[in-house]
């Protein structure tokens, strides 16, 4: 298995970032795809990864919420960051109108300005979204054979918007959120649609911890070592096996990211 979706440059990991990457190796997850959430947390997430790779791989990007405090030259930054090896994709970037923490039009901006760089650079984007599907995919859309791929990290839309995507060939990221019958529940009516090969597998660590974790446990905190509990999730809603899923995502992680892991 990989989790391609960690935050492990939150502040909640500061404690005992280490053991977290322990625990993730005892529970036979053979790496972390670390999320670069803006230019100082890819710069950070950079850092772990300069000495923790191949185990730790990471994105660049600035993510929507932060999209009102960027700097000028903040895609030349992204650009530089992006020479290293360890940098697997662009983002997390795109559209969030849930919340609105940044202002719809400088998110906009942001994420397009990300999307021609992942285009100008032959690296795979890595997508949020939340309440604004049709603005995000419009961006995207002539994008869509200029990148090498394009993930849609954490994905929680209603069935249109799952073929909208896979139609033009995204790779859908499934975590915890899967496991909660409540708010989870139209992702679990619709999640049997992936095709295994355009299916990903994360945590999103340290949020959205999986509501299926027995016993449970006494941080809220997720961490990647739970990451078993979104595949057994996974395997009771689709027609795929456990074996089948981690074997599967496992590839998808490598060819997607170009990230080569023993
Ligand atoms: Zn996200």
């Amino acid at each position: 298995m990989i989790d391609i979706g960690v935050n492990l440059t939150s502040a909640r990991f500061d404690k005992d970032r280490s053991t977290v990457i322990e625990r993730a190796k005892l529970a036979n997850i053979k790496g972390l795809l670390v999320t670069g959430t803006n230019v100082a947390e890819s710069q950070k997430a950079l850092s772990f990864c300069q000495e923790y790779y191949p185990y730790l791989a990471c994105t660049a990007g600035v993510h929507p919420h932060d999209a009102d405090q960027v700097d000028d030259n903040f895609i030349a930054q992204l650009k530089s960051l992006a020479e290293h090896n360890h940098v697997k994709a662009i983002g997390e970037c795109g559209l969030d109108f849930n919340r609105n923490f940044s202002t719809p039009k400088n998110q906009q901006h942001v994420f397009a300005q990300q999307v021609m760089l992942a285009s100008e650079i032959n690296l795979p984007l890595f997508l949020h979204q939340r309440d604004a599907f049709q603005p995000w995919f419009d961006i995207l859309s002539p994008y869509i054979d200029k990148v090498p791929a394009m993930v849609t990290h954490c994905f929680t839309g209603d069935l249109s918007q799952l073929k909208q995507c896979l139609d033009v060939n995204m790779y859908v990221g499934i975590t915890g959120w899967l496991c909660d019958e409540r708010r989870g529940q139209t992702l679990r009516d619709i999640v049997k649609y992936i095709p295994l090969d355009r299916l990903l597998i994360e945590t999103d660590a340290p949020y959205l911890t999986p509501r299926t974790i027995r016993p449970k446990p006494k941080s809220s905190r997720n961490e990647p070592s739970y990451l078993p509990y979104v595949v057994a999730t996974l395997a009771e809603l689709t027609p795929y096996s456990a074996s089948e899923i981690m074997q599967k995502t496992f590839e998808n992680s490598q060819q997607v990211f170009a990230w080569e892991i023993q």
